[in-house]
């Protein structure tokens, strides 16, 4: 596994607006669906991959309550890991893991603060990337409540339960150790909360390529997402002040 030094080529693509220099050198994307990574932060990890940053996803269902209707929910379930896969393969990730958490019904609960504190604690990430907690109504697709939950048990996961010895002390008797993570980067937040921006400029065609290996969901679609991801990718890099093409956009969060 290559280390970035803040001197690497990845620095150059990636901006804070607070000035933070951390660059990750282990990432872990959880996300409550199967295409939510894809639509949020593919051309991010794909930027990260191509740097030698190791990415691994944590998806918490299986999007079994998608489309099309007329497929029961275990094959669609098994459709959407394949299809995720696939997406993944894309953008330079291979391992991925399946929480199980029933599509369409996600909540905070201890239950699941306690899966991915159990996953934080297996894959031992310095930069978790997930969905933002906080509801955006200009956006109300990306406000779904099982993001707004996932985002939420995330942070909580994150400070303190993953760090915190005598939180979830059946983990340790599993045998997963305590472990802080660096920072969170939050997608899909309200506007104007954004502040760390990264340059996907080579790598919006894969992102898109990405987010259509999801064909059960975003075949019938396949006119107009491409168009729309190039339109939020150009938007985001006029409002970062930054003279890049295409950009993804989060909020930074330092848990130290
Ligand atoms: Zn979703």
């Amino acid at each position: 596994m290559v280390v970035p030094t803040p001197s690497s080529p990845l620095a150059a693509l990636i901006r804070s607006e607070d000035g933070d220099d951390f660059l990750p050198s282990k990432v872990l994307v959880i996300v409550a669906h199967p295409d939510d990574i894809d639509f949020g932060t593919a051309g991010t990890v794909a930027t990260l991959t191509d740097h030698g940053v190791e990415v691994v996803y944590g998806l918490v269902t299986s999007g079994q309550a998608g489309e099309p209707a007329d497929l029961s929910p275990v094959d669609l379930a098994e459709l959407r890991e394949a299809e995720q896969g696939a997406a993944a393969t894309i953008v330079g990730v291979s391992e991925l893991h399946w929480l199980g958490f029933p599509d369409g019904a996600v909540v905070a609960d201890l239950e699941l603060r306690k899966a991915i504190s159990r996953l934080i604690r297996i894959v031992k990430p310095d930069l978790v990337i997930t969905q933002t907690p906080e509801r955006n109504f200009e956006r109300i697709y990306a406000a779904h409540p099982d993001h707004l939950a996932t985002g939420e048990a995330v942070v909580s996961a994150v400070y303190p339960d993953s760090r915190n010895a005598k939180s979830f002390p059946e983990l340790l008797d599993e045998g997963h150790e305590p472990h802080a993570v660096s920072r969170v980067w939050l997608m899909a937040g309200p506007a104007g909360s954004t502040n760390i921006h990264v340059d996907i400029s080579t790598n919006l065609n894969r992102k898109i390529e990405a987010l259509m290996a999801h064909d059960s969901q975003n075949g019938p679609r396949a006119d107009v997402l491409p168009n729309m991801i190039r339109e939020w990718a150009a938007a985001n890099a006029e409002a970062s002040g930054t003279q890049w093409a295409a950009v993804e956009s989060f909020r930074l969060i330092n848990t130290e």
